[in-house]
């Protein structure tokens, strides 16, 4: 389908949503593979929306009722997969724009997956652990009817962790019976895989990795800078300095710190665990959330929350290169300037996908009933981490994109086969 002027002005319109950015990127990339419209239509909406109230007795005892989603984007190429995010801005678009990201990611990592989010408006930082709980429960009741080993597979996201799917597991098998692999990012003891918690970190490591190569650079001559010490953020800095990248600044909710001359990560994760923060860290200067992305750097990567480079900020990145670890981290307008100021974007779709790539790797082993070695789990995901790198850049190299369009491309040529095979349209 040709963007036509039409189709300009809906883009327009579309962006200002977190989905009608993923939908204006969708349909950009249709124009260049001049894909069939039909398809476009199809993967304009989602396939299925679930928007449940979730009635929960606080500890206090008041009721309070939550709201939940589950966005099934599309399933042509496997089961729907995508993490559950606890966060007060969990609303629907947010869920929605998130589902058709899992589709394009599931895709370009070339997983037998659908796209698929889940969503809880909450804040769980507030919530005790029997309150979060009982909300998990009453979430899973409610959207038990579309889960399934073959159907829709959950996993953590923001505000949710391996204690959230095994509450997950155990009340969609009180129903359903003992099925493991309904959920991935279970603890290890449940049937979980090892490595999964720090798969989508060590993913975002090898990117950087990959990327230095690609330059011709070396890690120890990068400095890096990391917004985000949650699951993500601070994995990328365990693996990011044992592969001698020189970490520079690092942040979490409640402040940041800096040092020019590099940061040691081992005496930060020792400091973390006391202070429940990397703010105060003594061997280094403050620095706030904002000001860490304007940071002089070589690599920035948001590995935090989304949309946090944008129209206003983007002009101020002194990085030479922005680096993917959270989800849509940066908006349309931010994205056009970094691109007109040549500063090159390895999207989220590549750079975080490694959490993904271990979920599907403990799905199999549910499936099969048998578990793989550590060192298996991290070579496998090593290994194709490296080879849909070396794609996607080819692919810029091929056609003169820019790495999201290129991945979006080979993404969506890829579910596009799929549905056309399927018959679908
Ligand atoms: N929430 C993660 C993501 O955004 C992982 C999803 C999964 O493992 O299914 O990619």
């Amino acid at each position: 389908m040709a963007t036509s002027t039409a189709t300009a002005k809906a883009l327009t319109d579309e962006k200002r949503s977190p989905s009608g950015a993923i939908v204006a990127s969708m349909i950009e990339s249709a124009g260049r593979l001049k894909l069939d419209g039909e398809v476009v239509e199809l993967l304009r909406t989602s396939w299925r929306e679930i928007h449940t109230q979730l009635p929960v007795r606080m500890d206090n005892k008041k009721l309070r009722i939550f709201e939940g989603y589950r966005v099934q984007h599309n399933g042509a190429r496997g089961p729907y997969k995508g993490g559950v995010r606890f966060h007060p801005r969990a609303d629907l678009d947010e869920v929605r724009a998130l589902a058709m990201l899992m589709t394009y990611k599931c895709a370009l990592m070339d997983l037998p997956f659908g796209g698929a989010k889940g969503g809880v408006m909450c804040d769980p930082v507030r919530m005790s652990e029997t309150e979060l709980n009982r909300l998990t429960r009453a979430y899973t009741q409610h959207i038990g009817m579309l889960l399934g080993v073959n159907r829709d597979i959950p996993a953590p996201d923001m505000g949710t962790n391996a204690q959230t799917m095994a509450w997950m597991m155990d009340a969609y098998g009180q129903r359903y019976g003992y099925t493991p692999g309904i959920v991935t990012g279970k603890p290890v003891d449940l049937g979980g895989s090892f490595g999964r918690d720090q798969a989508t970190g060590r993913g975002v490591a090898t990117c950087m990795r990959e990327y230095a190569r690609l330059e011709g650079t070396n890690p120890a001559e990068i400095r890096v800078a990391i917004q985000g010490y949650g699951n993500v953020g601070s994995w990328v800095c365990r693996v990011a300095s044992e592969l001698g990248f020189r970490i520079i600044a690092v942040s979490d909710v409640k402040g940041g710190i800096h040092n020019p001359a590099g940061i040691d990560i081992a005496a930060v994760d020792r400091w973390f665990s006391v202070a429940g923060s990397v703010a105060g860290f003594p061997e280094a200067e403050p620095i706030t959330n904002e000001q860490i992305l304007e940071v002089d750097c070589d690599y920035l990567v948001p590995a935090a929350v989304e949309e946090v480079i944008t129209g206003e900020n983007a002009g101020a990145i002194r990085a030479r290169a922005v680096i993917e670890a959270a989800n849509h981290p940066v908006t349309p307008s931010g994205d056009a300037i970094l691109a007109e100021r040549g500063i090159p974007v390895l999207p989220d779709v590549l750079v975080n996908a490694g959490g993904v790539t271990v979920s599907y790797f403990e799905w199999t082993q549910n499936i099969q009933q048998f578990r793989w070695s550590l060192e298996r789990v991290n070579q496998e995901l090593e290994s194709r981490m490296v080879t849909v790198f070396n794609d996607l850049m080819s692919r810029v190299a091929r056609d003169g994109t820019r790495p999201r369009q290129a991945a979006f491309d080979i993404a969506l040529e890829r579910v596009g086969r799929a549905i056309m095979l399927r018959g679908f349209v």
